[in-house]
């Protein structure tokens, strides 16, 4: 197979005066594809948005492969089915992405582990075609318009902190849609009205994206983007994102996260607020954390707005316990340990309580009419605690 090496040797040897003629051949055709592969890496892990652009060729679908020359280990993606094999990669077109038409572009992404050196792989091809080599004869001339650009890489800044530590660790700075896509699914259980979600580029804790939710009164107007939490065990799950709410936490009970138990007939356990301060709410009976007494209210806090807020929990469901911290510091009313205490976990922990975690929703859901407008960004999961 002719390679770009060889290609630009001949030139040069052609430049050096050795070949008399120049014919401009296959050197001159466009490649077949290009690739920019573009990383946000931290220690232990990366995100990878890879964007595509086919050649002269259109494709009703596509299938990109590639070799990392680490041990590189690709653990989630996005908009393409991608599998690994040893260090082969083999990410593949989905339906409603699948047509690429000739000079086309299509974007997809994933998230992985590596340890050592992240090198960008080398060896793309597209269905089967290097994208070092030139493009393969098409009944479609063409345009210089369309000449895929060279690959590039590019490693932008820090990623948000503590994604060391996370399996799930994502600042939106990928999505590109108006509606929050890859990993994240839109919508709410039973019912939706009025409520909604969008990627934002407005406010954003890191980067210059986030997600907005706009929330309305009203539980038939909640509104979610959620994804899974399959793959990080049943030991403890430690969550970290940020959020910035327009309006108090208001009288009435609301929740902007929700987790499905599956140890719990697959109700809700929610995070949010009553009596403005923060509150965690079992679904299945409605039970609260703190109780809603004076007293456990009192131990609660309340949230700020107009500005970030760092909200970080964890939940042992094999120990049933649960602790809270707002802005890194430990909110003493937010707190199941194994010893009931009067205003705080007494109700909560009048029966048993392990809970098995299987998604995390972020949102807005109220039980009365309070709404409000808010905004997620930097969310991190993980065994460990993430930090802020
Ligand atoms: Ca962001």
């Amino acid at each position: 197979m002719h390679r770009f090496a060889g290609a630009l040797a001949a030139l040069c040897l052609a430049a050096a005066g050795t070949t008399a003629v120049i014919v401009a051949g296959p050197a001159a055709a466009a490649p077949a594809c290009s690739v920019a592969y573009r990383v946000n890496q931290w220690q232990t892990g990366y995100t990878a948005d890879i964007v595509v652009t086919n050649g002269a060729t259109a494709l009703s679908s596509w299938t990109l492969t590639w070799h990392y020359a680490g041990n590189q280990s690709v653990t989630s993606a996005w908009n393409a089915t991608v599998r690994q094999s040893g260090t082969a990669v083999t990410a593949e077109s989905l339906p409603y992405n699948s047509s690429l038409p000739a000079g086309g572009s299509v974007s997809f992404g994933l998230q992985g582990t590596y340890s050592g050196t992240n090198a960008t792989p080398a060896d793309f091809a597209l269905n089967g075609v290097s994208c070092g080599d030139p493009a393969p004869p098409s009944t479609t001339t063409p345009t210089p318009t369309t000449t895929p650009t060279t690959p590039t890489t590019t490693t932008s800044g820090p990623p948000p902190a503590g994604c060391s530590a996370a399996a799930i660790c994502d600042d939106f700075e990928q999505q590109t849609g108006g509606t929050p896509g890859g990993r994240w699914t839109v919508g709410a259980a039973n019912c939706t009205g009025t409520g909604t979600v969008a990627v934002d580029s407005t406010v954003a804790h890191s980067g210059s994206r986030s997600v907005k939710v706009t929330g309305q009164g009203g539980y038939c107007n909640h509104a979610f983007l959620g994804t899974s939490l399959s793959g990080l065990g049943s030991g403890p799950l430690f969550g970290r994102f940020w959020v910035r709410h327009t309006t108090p936490l208001p009288t009435g009970h609301v929740a902007f996260m929700a987790l499905r138990d599956t140890a719990d007939g697959g109700r809700d356990l929610r995070a949010g607020g009553q009596n403005q301060a923060l509150q965690w709410n079992r679904e299945s009976d409605d039970a609260t954390l703190p109780a809603q007494s004076p007293a456990g209210v009192a131990q609660s806090v309340p949230l700020a707005t107009g500005t970030w807020s760092c909200f970080e929990f964890e939940v042992d469901g094999s120990a049933g316990q649960l602790r809270t911290w707002l802005n890194s510091a430990a909110v003493p009313g937010l707190v199941v340990d194994s010893v009931p205490t009067a205003d705080i976990d007494q109700q909560w922990l009048a029966r048993s309580w392990h809970p098995a975690l299987t998604d995390l929703r972020l949102g807005w859901e109220s039980y009365a009419g309070d709404a409000d407008t808010l905004w997620f960004d930097d969310v991190a999961v993980g065994t460990s605690r993430i930090g802020c």
